[in-house]
Parts: structure tokens; sequence; C-alpha cells
């Protein structure tokens, strides 16, 4: 968003991967940012080089419960959601919670977007789409869901909380925006997130047998998280409110292709094994950007090869950060422990 310095902004999800991303893009660009997160998936620690910003708060609940004073009482004039567990293990771990989080959280902050007359920002998912029958995926389709099986709480948490935020549109309620996101990546994505580009990388830096689910021929698009940052900054600015936008990466390529790209540049030497498919896993992903090209003047700018090289580098600094505190050179560790 541009001149940004009038604003006010609750990002709901603050402490997340792409929610945190976000929050230091509207600082940077003058905003006044109040992150809101339950902490379940997001992380304090993405958040800790903002301790001492005197722009920025954050406050910790649930937006399925009803929404803090702190929260409440703030004259935001924008509102985010991007809070919900989007990695498959993640969202499946408590679907119950994840549905909600979609109908009821959603519907909680756009309540408080019809209070204070704030501009509302849905970050839905390209899981709207389901398994498509349509290659690759413009917003006019439908998509094909299975409202019964392991990702339907997420999927259709998600296209319900589209059709109530549209709902508030069309009764004059809020003024709202909705982002489809497509797979992203970067760092501050969990090391146990659970999704392919971090499980592989951290698979490959420490060793560990890289996991391929089915044969890998399976297909992803993959946009990096200041592309997506800079997608979502332009969606709210924009007059684009008469349907979802698609912000996504359109390069598509194999789960196979990926993991001999992340093979090579880490020199890894992990074994790759096949894990079984997980249930309703889409065969094809790929955005149609036209809409976001012509509304927005966005498209991604950050070629994979870079990207997976600047998240490779933030995964190998945290696993040096957690990893033990080395021993004094030349005292083996069973000497010390023999020692005391
Ligand atoms: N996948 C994989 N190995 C992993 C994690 C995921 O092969 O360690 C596959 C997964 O089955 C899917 C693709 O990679 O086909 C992308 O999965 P991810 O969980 O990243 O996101 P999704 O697009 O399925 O939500």
């Amino acid at each position: 968003m541009r001149n940004a310095n009038a604003i006010t902004a609750l990002v709901a999800g603050g402490a997340g991967f792409i929610g945190s991303h976000l929050i230091d893009a509207l600082l940077a660009e003058g905003a006044t940012v109040v992150s809101l997160d339950s902490y379940l998936t997001g992380r304090p620690e993405n958040l800790r080089h903002l301790d001492h910003e005197a722009r920025f708060d954050s406050v910790h609940a649930d937006i399925v419960e009803a929404l803090p004073a702190r929260i409440s009482r703030t004259r935001f004039s924008h509102v985010f959601n991007l809070a919900c567990a989007a990695s498959p293990p993640h969202y499946q771990a408590d679907p119950e919670h994840t549905m909600l989080t979609n109908v009821l959280g959603t519907r909680n902050l756009l309540r408080l977007a019809e209070e204070t007359g704030a501009r509302f920002l849905l970050t839905s998912t390209s899981e709207v789409y389901g398994d498509p029958e349509q290659h690759p995926q413009r917003e006019a389709y439908r998509g094909w869901v299975s409202c019964t099986g392991p990702r339907a709480c997420y999927d259709e948490g998600k296209r319900a909380a589209e059709t109530l935020t549209f709902d508030y549109q069309r009764a004059g309620r809020a003024d709202v925006r909705v982002a489809r996101i497509f797979n992203t990546y970067g760092p501050r994505m969990r090391p146990d997130d659970g999704r392919v580009v971090s499980n592989v990388i951290c698979q490959a830096l420490s060793g560990e047998d890289v996991t391929v689910y089915g044969d890998g021929s399976q297909t992803r698009s993959f946009c990096y998280v200041s592309d997506l940052v800079e997608g979502l900054m332009r969606l709210m600015a924009s007059d684009a409110d008469d349907g979802p936008v698609n912000l996504g990466n359109p390069n598509e390529l194999t789960v196979a292709d990926l993991v001999e790209r992340v093979m090579r540049m880490t020199g890894s030497r992990s074994r790759v094994v096949h894990r079984p498919l997980p249930v309703d896993d889409p065969r094809r992903r790929k955005p149609d950007i036209g809409r976001a090209k012509a509304r927005l003047g966005w498209e991604p700018v950050v070629p994979l090869q870079r990207g997976l090289e600047e998240t490779a580098a933030w995964f190998a600094d945290e696993q040096a950060r957690s990893a033990p505190p080395e021993r004094p050179a030349g005292r083996p560790a069973l000497v010390e422990v023999a020692a005391e």
C-alpha cells in the first residue's frame, strides 16, 4: 500500500510465516500495525525483531473467540485475515478448529471491519480449486473439492470464509478484498511445517532422508514470500473488490524436479525415499495470474533458484542456532561427563 502513514492495520495471523513478512512490509511503508495471533502455528520469534518498534504491538488471542478489547476498541483502517494453519499436517491435526477458524474467525474479523469501517482482506487459498480439472486455474473455475475428505476442513473452511466475505460486501457491510494464495515459501517457515519446500530443504541440510510423496510427478508452482506480500499490499490498496484474485507464481514444476534442484543446490548426500501420496493430494496446480497482472500490475519477480537459495541459507542459520553449543576443541563429550 502506498501513502501508508495514515494506516492502522490489524494482521490476524501476524506471527505466522506470511503474516510476519506482511507486517514488516506495512511498517516499512509507515503504517501502525497490530498483530493478533493464537500462536498455535505462529511463532513469537517471527516478530521478536519488532520488540522495540513504537508503531507495532502484538496481542495473543484466537480469532475463534470474542475479540479482546485491545482489538475491538481500536479504529483500524485495514484488517488482514491470515489467521489459519495452512500446512496439511497442521490444519488436519484439529480439523474442527480449522473449520471454525475460517468460519467463526472470519466472521469475527468481518464484524470488526463493519464496526470500524476498515477495509477487509481475506487470504483464501488455491485449495478452493481442490484437485482441479482445469489447468491453469482461473478465478472463474469453481473447483473440484471433496467436502468429506481430510483436506475439507481447510478447503471448505476457506470456501465458506469467501462466501461470508462476499455476503458482507453484497449487504454493504464491509469493503472487501480476497486473495487466493498458491504455494508460497521462504524464510520463517517452521522447520516442522510439513510442506514440501521446508521438509525437503531441512532434510537435505541435515542429511536425513528426503521424502517424496507418491512418485513425485504431481506439480506445484512456488511463489517466494516477498513477491506474495507485494501482491497482498497491492490488492489491499486496489479497487479489485469484484471477486477473488489469484496470487502465486505460474512457474510450474514437479515435486521430483523441486527435490532434484534442492539436492543439487545444497550438495546433499541424503537418500530420496518415497512415501504414500496423501489422500486428495491435488495432481497439478498452477495459477492463472492474468487478473492480478491486469488489476494490480503485479507479477512475481524472484526466480525459483534465488528464492530457494535464500530459504536454504535461512534454514541453515536456524539449524545452527538450535544446535547444542559446541564443546571446546579437544575435549570429547564422554571425557567431560566422566570427569563430573
Ligand atoms: N510433498 C512431498 N514431500 C513432503 C511434503 C509434501 O512430496 O515432504 C508433496 C505433497 O504430497 C504435495 C506437494 O509435495 O503433492 C506439495 O505439498 P505441500 O504440503 O507443500 O502443499 P500442498 O500444495 O499439498 O498444500
